[in-house]
Formats: C-alpha cells, structure tokens, sequence
C-alpha cells in the first residue's frame, strides 16, 4: 500500500537477481500529479545525481502538492566503479528498454524501473550529464515521436528550463524516451560532463527540478534566467575507425553550411574523416578525448528551430 500522509518515505525498487535501486517517494499535504526523478543511469554522470540527493533532503512535504518519486543513483555499481554501463554485463541502461526479466542484469533492471516508476506517472525526469570524455552546453531531449499530444506537452516542459537548448528526439531505448512511448510524458535534461561536477551545476540542476515541480503545479517556483533555444534535426556523428580526433568547435559555437566541424586522422597524418556541416547549426557537445575508436561519439549537433519559443 502507498502512504497517502506526507511525508518522505524511502523504498527499494527489487531487481530479479540483482542488486535493489534505493528510491524515496516524497508525499505532499494535498493531492496533485506524480513526478518521477531519476539520476545515475549513468553512474560517472554526477551532477544530477548529487542534485536529487540535496533536494530528497531540502524538500518540505508540506509544501508540495501531489508526489515526487526520486531515484538518486539507478546505477550504483557503475556509480562506485566511474562508469556509465552496468560493470556486471557492460551494457548501457539507457539503450536497454523496453527491458526484458530472461535477459542480463542491465535488461532486468530495465525491466524492474518500468513496473515500478512508470505505472500512474504523471511526468518522468531523467537526469544525465556528458560522459567522462565531453563537453556540453545545458540541455534537455524532448520527445518528437510519441505522438502530437506528448511532444507539444514535453515542449512546453522543457521551455520553462533554464539551460541553452531544447533538443528535439527520435530515441526510443531509454528509461525517459521508452516511458514516452509508453504515453506518459517525459524528458532528459543534461547538465555537466568530463567525469566532475561543482556546486554551481548542481544548483542549476536542482533549479531545473524545482522548475518542472512548478510546470507541473506541485511546487511554486517562478524563476528563470535563460530560455532555451529549440534544436532540430540534431546530428549525433560516430566515428568510423579509430584515430585522432581534433574537433573545430567548442559546445555553442556555431557553423555554417559546409564548414568542417570536426576531423579523424590516422597516425601518418591523412585525414580519414570529416565532420562537414549539412546546414547552418550549433554544436551541442563533443568528445574530449583525442584517440578514439570506431563507433565513438564525436559531436552532436543541430538546427535552430526559429520562432519556437511561442509555439504550442
Ligand atoms: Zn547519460
């Protein structure tokens, strides 16, 4: 049975031969929406991860309205070894959805989130940050492929964020982009990256949390600083062989149509590929890293969307 009184209550999400997931539903004084906060399904992405565990604690459930679930690390082991897979089977949570209870551990983890944090959620927030090799702008995915209801509720969410861009997302494998398949809105904001974090990003992370607690009428909190600009057609290029990687853009910059973004040598010095612009657009983050190998992100970029802070 659920506790209807508020109050913090913590519980432990069950993994079929694994390891439980800690997570504290917090239940205010009237009733209102459920919000699910999630962090850590990344575990060397740590900026949200210490920002849920400040806000469990500063929360006053007598000022809430409705409830809050928050999962303050999904991935403890990767969490304590540096790492953003699973170390018991490698496997990256957020392309392991929808989940499966005869597959590896990962799946099965997958599988226990769905059935606990999807069933009567109102709206789902996952937390991450750039990996331990990137550099980023602030950002929020929201989903495009969910159908018209969903994208136009995600977008108006994620306008109330205070960071640099809104991206819009075709993914369907992760905790946040399954849960939107599965009809309950939901974004990913990003905040963070290189492997560390600092009280400034996790301020604004917890800013980010207050403001979707106030979209969703559970909390009032009327500040924001920055509106984001929407990102379409985003770009995410790998690479195709191992190399040198020397990227020509910092996170924000922008490029025109035909520039080179980013380039791949070999050791003899010979360019073996080119991240040339397809249109007008901004970087929105790219890999630190100078040796790369196939199949590694490089950069991740987008078209601004104009005239999208008015839309519907
Ligand atoms: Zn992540």
């Amino acid at each position: 049975m659920e506790q209807t009184t508020a109050g913090k209550y913590p519980f432990q999400i069950k993994i079929e031969e694994g390891p439980s997931i800690s997570a504290t539903r917090i239940v205010g004084n009237i009733e209102g929406k459920r919000l699910v906060v999630t962090a850590g399904v990344h575990g060397d992405e740590y900026v949200g991860i210490q920002a849920v565990r400040e806000i469990i604690e500063e929360l006053k459930p007598e000022k809430l309205a409705g409830q809050v679930i928050f999962v303050p690390v999904v991935n403890r082991e990767g969490f304590y070894e540096g790492t953003y897979l699973v170390p018991e089977d490698g496997e990256n949570l957020n392309r392991c959805f929808p989940g499966n209870q005869k597959k590896s551990l990962t799946w099965r983890m997958a599988y226990a989130l769905e059935q606990t944090l999807y069933p009567n959620a109102d709206f789902l927030l996952d937390l991450h940050g750039g990996g331990s090799y990137e550099s980023m702008e602030p950002l929020a995915f929201f989903p495009v492929d969910a159908g018209e209801t969903i994208a136009s509720f995600t977008r108006s969410a994620v306008q109330k964020l205070s960071l640099s861009y809104m991206v819009q997302s075709y993914a369907k494998d992760g905790l946040y982009s399954w849960a939107a398949q599965c009809g309950i809105p939901a974004i990913l904001v990003e905040r963070g990256g290189k492997g560390t974090w600092n009280r400034e990003e996790v301020a604004a992370c917890k800013e980010n949390i207050y403001q979707i607690m106030n979209f969703l009428g559970l909390y009032p909190y009327s500040k924001q600083e920055k509106i984001p600009v929407e990102i379409q057609e985003a770009h995410y290029e790998t690479a195709g062989t191992c190399g040198y990687w020397y990227c020509n853009k910092t996170p924000g910059a922008s490029f025109t149509k035909e520039e080179i973004v980013g380039y791949l040598m070999n050791d003899e010095g010979q360019i073996q590929q080119e991240i040339r612009a397809p249109f007008d657009g901004v970087v929105l983050y790219h890999t630190n890293a100078l040796g790369v190998k196939a199949g590694m992100p490089l950069v991740a970029y987008g078209k601004i969307r104009h005239g999208c802070a008015t839309d519907k």
